[in-house]
């Protein structure tokens, strides 16, 4: 029997491979895009408010850069692990060929529980980080972006840090920054109006009406809570929403505007039983984080961490389709169990796809000095998210099989073909 794991790294090699295996990718090939290019790691010393020195152990993966620069967020947390950046370095390598955007691959990462530092010891991690990897990033080299617990903020450190150590400016060095720093207002938002973009086309697929279709969001955090005000304003009924200490549900629909309100005021989102806009005062509303992937909706939006839905819950999953929002929130093995209970899945590369998208208007704006309207970068996402759903959509009826290796398909033989053209293979 093949090996169940929940490591992310796993679940990424099994799916490259799969992809590989039908393309017939060559050996030598296959053996470069199955490792990353360069894997960096070191301590990042910081000092803390209390006067002591403190050593954080951080990451920068670079996977692979056969179409471009290598691009991808840093994110900090007590679980942050290499396994895991590795994987989320390969799975940004498929998602920027898949839309067809000229970027490689890469993520970065650094183990701290960052909920426990002030601004000021953050500020001296995230300078730390760029004084680390100051000459393997850069514009035409590898550009970072946030990722769980980092923003916009940690982006303008990183980018004064890294201006100052070079001596010049230069914007497009990293994405996701202050409008004031070069960075576009709807960056926050892309992650989750790609999601929004991708809903709409599976919806269309199956003939889901807005206002007839559920919808519950693991995850209330930049992406979640985006994407779910998106399709709230389009007319779908948000009834469940989750944050990493609890969930509520409510199958007359939730508000999300009111519903972050909340959430900032109080804490956690648990602490904020809605109904409609109206704060309930009850606690019936409130439900276990895995009740909520348990839920009988008809799409499941997993919004938060690698390796939610894995071979221990995959049969109790009701959703009609599960959207991923957050990269690897499905394993290999529960993928398979939702295709034989025939859920359609609209997989991470595509569907979260809207946050790279916009990075990329980002840094070709700041390479350019050239800004646009809001709703021109809107626009734009849009037709790329739209563009790569129905490719995908196409290639896996052609190999009758599922979205993801539709979009696999796609991806992989274009990064796999940049690497025999550079390389005569
Ligand atoms: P975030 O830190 O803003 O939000 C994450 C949310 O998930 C938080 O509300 C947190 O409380 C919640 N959470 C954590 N553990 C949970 C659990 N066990 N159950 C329920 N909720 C839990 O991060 P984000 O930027 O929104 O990223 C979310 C996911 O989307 C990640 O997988 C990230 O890699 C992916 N993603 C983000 C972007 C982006 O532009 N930010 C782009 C592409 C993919």
């Amino acid at each position: 029997m093949a090996k169940i794991s929940d490591n992310p790294l796993d679940s990424a090699r099994k799916q490259l491979r799969a992809a590989a295996a039908i393309l017939k990718i060559e050996p030598k090939v296959l053996a470069v895009l199955s490792e990353p290019k360069n894997e960096l790691t070191d301590d990042i010393p910081v000092k803390m408010d209390d006067g002591e020195t403190e050593y954080f152990n951080s990451f920068r993966i670079q996977h692979n850069d056969a179409l471009g620069p290598y691009k991808g967020g840093i994110r900090f947390g007590s679980d942050v692990s290499m396994d895991e950046v590795k994987a989320l370095a390969m799975w940004m390598t498929w998602k920027t060929a898949l839309v067809g955007i000229p970027f490689g691959g890469a993520k970065g990462g650094i183990i701290c529980d960052p909920k426990k530092f002030s601004q000021a010891e953050l500020e001296r991690l995230s300078r730390g980080y760029v004084q680390q990897y100051v000459d393997s990033i850069g514009p035409h080299k590898d550009i970072p972006a946030p990722d769980m617990y980092t923003n916009a903020q940690i982006m303008a450190w990183m980018l004064d840090e890294y201006e100052k150590l070079t001596g010049r400016h230069a914007p497009g060095a990293f994405t996701g920054k202050p409008v004031e720093l070069g960075g576009i207002g709807s960056r926050e938002s892309a992650t989750g109006y790609g999601g929004f973009v991708a809903v709409q086309q599976v919806a269309k697929l199956l003939k889901l009406k807005p206002k007839s279709t559920t919808v519950a969001i693991q995850g209330f955090g930049n992406v979640g809570h985006h994407a779910a005000q998106f399709l709230f304003d389009a007319g779908y009924k948000i009834v469940a929403l989750s944050d990493s200490q609890g969930a509520i549900y409510n199958k007359k629909g939730l508000n999300p505007a009111a519903a972050m309100t909340c959430k900032l005021e109080k804490g956690m989102i648990a602490e904020c039983y809605y109904a409609g806009s109206v704060v309930n005062g009850s606690k019936s509303g409130v439900i276990k984080n895995e009740e909520l992937l348990e839920l009988g909706v008809d799409i499941l939006m997993p919004a938060a961490l690698e390796s939610q839905i894995t071979a221990k819950n995959a049969n109790s999953i009701k959703a009609k389709v599960v959207v991923e929002l957050a990269n690897g929130p499905t394993t290999p093995e529960a993928d398979r169990i939702l295709q034989q209970k025939k859920i359609k899945v609209v997989p991470d590369v595509l569907a979260n796809s809207g946050g790279v998208i916009g990075s990329y208007f980002e840094w070709v704006q700041n390479n350019y000095g050239y800004y646009w309207a809001d709703d021109e970068v809107h626009d734009k996402l849009s037709k790329l998210v739209t563009a790569a759903f129905a490719k995908a959509v196409a290639k896996s009826r052609e190999h009758n099989a599922d979205i993801r290796t539709g979009a696999y398909l796609l991806a992989v033989s274009r990064v796999a073909r940049a690497i025999g053209l550079r390389r005569g293979i």
